[in-house]
């Protein structure tokens, strides 16, 4: 297999630190260079504790002319992972973006960026695999049950709510039950946010406590029954093997795919 260059924007963040320990230890990945808002021209090594000698840019148009990477994997923040994205089409480099919170006008942006260039481009609020399923078999499970409420759990520090993951499923899930108001038609929040938000009439409940990595339970409602279905990332580990399939499968793509359930069976 040939090897991939890859250049890691958020190094120093809990998804970066662990991305980069999957770029070191695949065979047929290479890690070109680092982007960060410290550190610059520093090696990763000696900036934090890495194996790696890759060194950290501050300046992305600079770290892709002289890193020439294949793939820039963003785990950053939602802003700062919309400009790279849009840099690194610029410079032919695909991305693979793991950072969640961009719009339904960003994705739009960077769709038409994307058919402009001609190359790949992955956009995954979730990497984890069993939550990809947990999607998919909600959105089957929305065949036979059509009341729903989504409880998305995530740590303290998460900037955008709902999750990526959270708002997704509920998309899936409406486009195969449609809009449909649940609940009682007269119901009334006395404390203001009670029943969550509100996507197409499904309540998506947004939970951030210490202790948390990201979890989410899609419970299903139906005449003497009830059906949870239930997904847990325990730690950033859990993610990777995402992260290595899009890094893989990206350089066969000439399109955006939004959402990892685009890339499995
Ligand atoms: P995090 O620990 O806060 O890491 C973000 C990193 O980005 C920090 O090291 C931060 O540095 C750095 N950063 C900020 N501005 C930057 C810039 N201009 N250039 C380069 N790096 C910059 O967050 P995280 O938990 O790793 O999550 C990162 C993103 O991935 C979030 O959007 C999160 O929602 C998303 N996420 C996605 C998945 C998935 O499966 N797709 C799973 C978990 C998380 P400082 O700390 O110095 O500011």
């Amino acid at each position: 297999m040939e090897t991939i260059k890859i250049v890691i924007a958020g190094p120093r963040g809990r998804m970066g630190r662990e991305a980069v320990k999957l770029v070191e230890e695949t065979e047929h990945f290479s890690l070109v260079g680092v982007i960060d808002h410290k550190f610059e021209g520093q090696k990763l090594s000696k900036a934090d504790d890495f194996k790696s000698n890759a060194i950290i840019y501050t300046d992305i148009e600079k770290c892709f002319s002289e890193t020439k990477p294949d793939v820039l994997i963003d785990l950053t923040t939602p802003e700062i992972g919309k400009i790279h994205t849009k840099k690194a089409l610029e410079y032919g480099v695909r991305p693979v973006v793991g950072t969640t919170g961009f719009s339904d006008a960003d994705l739009k942006e960077l769709e038409e960026l994307t058919e402009d260039r001609g190359i790949g481009a992955i956009i995954a609020p979730n990497f984890a695999i069993g939550a990809i399923l947990m999607m998919k078999f909600s959105q089957m499970a929305a065949k036979y049950f059509s009341d729903v409420e989504i409880l998305e759990m995530h740590h303290d520090q998460k900037l955008d709510a709902p999750s990526g993951t959270g708002l997704k499923t509920a998309e899936m899930i409406s486009a195969v039950r449609g809009a449909k108001e649940q609940g009682h038609p007269d119901e009334k929040e006395t404390l203001a946010g009670a029943r969550g938000a509100n996507y197409q009439g499904i309540h998506v409940h947004s939970i951030r406590l210490p202790g948390l990595v990201a979890h989410q339970e899609v419970l299903f409602g139906g005449d003497g029954q009830t059906l949870s279905i239930r997904h847990d990332s325990f730690n950033r580990a859990s993610f990777m093997s995402g992260v290595k399939l899009c890094v893989e499968q990206i350089m066969n793509l000439d399109v955006l795919v939004y959402g990892l359930e685009n890339l499995i069976d």
